[in-house]
């Protein structure tokens, strides 16, 4: 059985006590949860250690992590560090990040291994952009996004992997993908799986859906057999509409 992910992705929104309060809330009501998905939530790195303290069920995420083990590379967070903040899950390749940041694959492949060699769960996000899908180009993209991203992973390193299908059309724009369109793209993925690691490997990889997720359209996304679960952006940043969408399994 795949374990069943709800991740909430809060971006750079919330101060500190806010973030508290949110974090609060949503262990609050994890308790009465009618679904068996885990809960993870990613709230900036400033609150990562402070909510640590207030959580249990709810799992702890970073949004982003460096490339780099520790030294000279100012502003950045070292996976060691979010380690040592109770940081389980980070998201790495969020597509604000390659879009903004201009990471590329290559880069978000070593901040996978070195996550991974530090102990860390990758949530690690892929996602083609409007001009790609139009021009029938989105599976090359995905393909190339993983086989590079996820490229000289063991059995045991992608076994720590959680993937997130985000199509870029569908981030924070309030158009979410039909249920179809998820399935195809996830099964795309399960099948690419295979081809680099092997049927075990994809049987077990949790695939999540990320994009314009709501609790009102959670349902029928999460009904396709190959959708295990969202990363959820802006409905993440109210505790009862993120534990809507872990209620609509
Ligand atoms: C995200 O940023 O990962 C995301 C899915 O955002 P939203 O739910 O707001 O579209």
């Amino acid at each position: 059985m795949r374990k069943k992910i709800v991740a909430g992705n809060w971006k750079m929104n919330t101060l500190l006590k806010d973030g508290m309060e949110l974090a609060k809330a949503v262990e609050k009501l994890e308790k009465d949860k009618q679904s068996d998905a885990l809960l993870i939530i990613a709230p900036p790195y400033t609150h990562l250690s402070r909510v640590n303290d207030l959580i249990d069920n709810v799992k702890l995420a970073a949004q982003n992590c460096a490339s780099e083990e520790s030294g000279a590379y100012t502003g950045e967070i070292a996976p060691d560090m979010l380690v040592s903040a109770g940081v389980e899950y980070v998201i790495i390749g969020h597509s604000e990040r390659r879009s903004y940041y201009h990471e590329d694959n290559e880069l978000l492949n070593k901040k996978t291994k070195l996550a991974i060699s530090k102990g860390l769960k990758p949530i690690f996000c892929c996602g083609e952009v409007l001009e790609e899908r139009e021009q029938g180009r989105l599976f090359d993209v995905i393909r190339e996004q993983l086989t590079v991203g996820l490229a000289g992973l063991n059995m045991e390193d992608i076994k720590q992997v959680v993937i997130a299908y985000e199509p870029v059309w569908a981030i924070g724009t309030g158009v979410v993908a039909t249920p179809d369109q998820a399935q195809e793209m996830h099964k795309f993925i399960r099948d690419l799986l295979i081809e680099l690691f092997d049927k075990e490997v994809a049987d077990n990889m949790t695939i999540l859906y990320g994009g314009s997720c709501k609790p009102s359209n959670a349902s029928e996304l999460f009904a396709n057999p190959d959708v295990d679960g969202g990363l959820i952006g802006g409905a993440s940043l109210k505790a009862e509409d993120f534990l809507g969408i872990a209620n609509a399994y």
